[in-house]
């Protein structure tokens, strides 16, 4: 069954344990940062820090709130990054995980182009061809970084201080936060960013915050779903008011 991983957004902290467990189960070195006027250093994923913490200030019902948004690669159902690689560079497996081969990246920038969520990244300082890296959901089989073919959590989830990230099935997953919504009425948004969008994804999401004011493309497509169903439906409505 395909691997997935729940992040709850009204339970993540903004410690950036993810980031730092990453970066040392992955062998990932620190980066040098200059001055950027936001929270978030660096301000997006690079190919040396495969997943970030993003920071936002919103305003909740009268309130001023914090919310801390984590990204990475979302391991699409369906990955637009792999149709795109004509190399066979990247490939999506039946565990879930969309992982490179980089000695097949010829770095075209065409996953990074077909990508809805702009992930890849080039490593292009320092020895070595220049070549695509992201999150590899730490699936690695037969290499030094697994953790998931090993029946082991993602590292950045094990790392994680205040339940915010959770790993399991997909199916699962998706059904454990369709019932936090239900059984928590108020505490979040009537959506699971991921179910559906861009076909889908293997990183869910639940917030307490609309999705489009935090950044995740797409996000307001189940308003026009909603919208295309019921034009047509108050269209044929109208009608037959009108034939009567
Ligand atoms: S988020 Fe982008 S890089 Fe990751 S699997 Fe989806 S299309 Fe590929
Ligand atoms: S799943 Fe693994 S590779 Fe991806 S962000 Fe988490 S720790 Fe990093
Ligand atoms: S480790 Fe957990 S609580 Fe801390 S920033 Fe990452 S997702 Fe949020």
């Amino acid at each position: 069954m395909p691997k997935a991983v729940l992040v709850d957004l009204t339970k993540c902290i903004g410690c950036r344990s993810c980031m730092v467990a990453c970066k040392q189960w992955n062998d990932l070195p620190a980066e040098r940062q200059g001055f950027v006027n936001d929270w978030a250093t660096p301000r997006d994923t690079t190919a040396e820090t495969w997943t970030v913490v993003k920071y936002y200030i919103k305003d909740k019902d009268g309130r001023v709130v914090w919310r801390f948004i984590k990204r990475q690669c979302m391991h699409c159902v369906d990955p637009a990054c792999v149709k795109a690689c004509f190399s066979g560079a990247l490939r999506k497996t039946p565990e879930g995980p969309v992982i490179q081969d980089p000695s097949r990246c010829i770095a075209c920038l065409y996953c990074f182009n077909a990508c809805p969520f702009h992930v890849p990244r080039y490593r292009t300082g320092g020895k070595g061809p220049v070549i695509m890296q992201k999150c590899r959901f730490c699936f690695d089989p037969g290499g030094t970084y697994d953790r998931v073919g090993q029946g082991q959590a993602p590292a950045c989830v094990r790392a994680c201080p205040g339940g915010a990230l959770k790993f399991g099935e997909r199916d699962a997953l998706l059904k454990e936060a369709k019932d936090r919504i239900a059984q928590n009425p108020g505490r979040y948004v009537n959506q699971v960013y991921g179910e559906s969008e861009f076909g889908g994804t293997s990183w869910l999401y639940l917030s307490d915050v609309p999705f489009e004011e935090l950044g995740f493309p797409g996000a307001a497509r189940p308003a026009m779903v909603s919208l295309l169903t019921w034009t047509p439906l108050a269209a044929g409505l109208w009608l037959a008011a009108r034939e009567a």
